[in-house]
């Protein structure tokens, strides 16, 4: 099962009062495959969406249309005769001679139908990705006066959706992680609604760990690459007559530095003998560095 599929199921199995199951209804039909005189028709390949459109279908003309398995496995119900499709239209409020694919309003009584309508949409023509991967929810429709009435839909619950054509059909899209969250709450999947919260959580927590793991990694190679230089400048010095040879103050941090490349300053002007400061340390340090420098002259 997708993730869109399961989300469907969710959105199937959510109770809603009687006005909002025939705005599903009437959404899921409106929004599928095809919506016309001549057939009324959904693909999908969800059983429970196959199923929640005859069901709906029956409710509207009393007549019950099998279920079908296309040959890519899908399942299909189509209904094509003439009867029934024009019950189901009357039903919804259409006239038959001057048929026109739009939202017919009435058919969404109440401010609560709205949502359930937008499910129905979904089920229809939708599909969401998994915001694990990516915070992605779209509708596809083959008309641009259903898309044009769908942003109105989403209108109503202030959502701002995209709009773009791709392959022949019109996508309504939001990639906001917040309306994404609030249409699914709408449709009844709260559960993937808190998912996506939490999602989002673990996103945030994870970009600030990732943000400080960065800047101690750099620090980490800054300090890295003062210590090999240290390092290299004090061999350098005492390569041919030993670390004797240094002037007394610089013996034991030259000698501290050798023996370990990993000592922070803090560390080492601690361990001293007579114990300095760290910016002594790195005084001591920089003496060090300038010598190397003049001996190659
Ligand atoms: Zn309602």
């Amino acid at each position: 099962m997708s993730f869109a599929s399961d989300v469907k199921n969710e959105i199937i199995s959510f109770e809603r009062a009687e006005c909002c199951q025939s705005a599903m209804n009437y959404g899921l039909l409106l929004f599928a495959r095809s919506f016309s005189k001549d057939s009324i028709s959904l693909l999908t390949e969800n059983e429970s969406v196959a199923n929640a459109f005859a069901d709906a279908s029956f409710s509207l003309c009393n007549k019950k249309t099998p279920l079908q398995i296309s040959d890519a496995g899908k399942y299909k119900v189509n209904i094509e005769d003439g009867v029934q499709i024009a019950e189901i239209l009357n039903n919804l409020g259409y006239d038959v001679k001057s048929f026109k694919r739009r939202i017919n309003f009435a058919n969404i009584p109440d401010s609560c139908c709205f949502s359930a309508f937008a499910a129905g949409a979904f089920l229809a023509c939708g599909t969401v990705t998994d915001p694990d991967k990516e915070y992605h929810l779209e509708f596809s429709l083959s008309t641009k006066g259903l898309c044009d009435d769908l942003v109105k839909i989403f209108d109503e619950f202030e959502i701002q959706p995209k709009t773009t054509l791709r392959g022949g059909a019109y996508v309504v899209y939001i990639k906001n992680s917040n309306d994404i969250e609030e249409l699914l709450t709408r449709m009844g999947a709260m559960e993937t609604a808190m998912q996506l919260m939490g999602a989002k959580m673990f996103k945030d927590i994870r970009n600030t760990v990732n943000r400080k793991v960065n800047f101690e990694s750099a620090n980490l190679e800054r300090a890295v690459a003062a210590a090999t230089k240290q390092q290299d400048a004090i061999i350098k010095l005492t390569e041919k007559s030993g670390i004797d040879s240094l002037p007394e103050q610089l013996r034991e941090i030259a000698r501290l530095r050798l023996a370990d490349i990993q000592l922070s300053s803090a560390e080492i002007a601690k361990m001293l003998p007579e114990p300095i400061s760290v910016s002594g340390v790195n005084h001591r340090f920089r003496k060090i560095i300038k010598m190397a420098e003049e001996s190659e002259k």
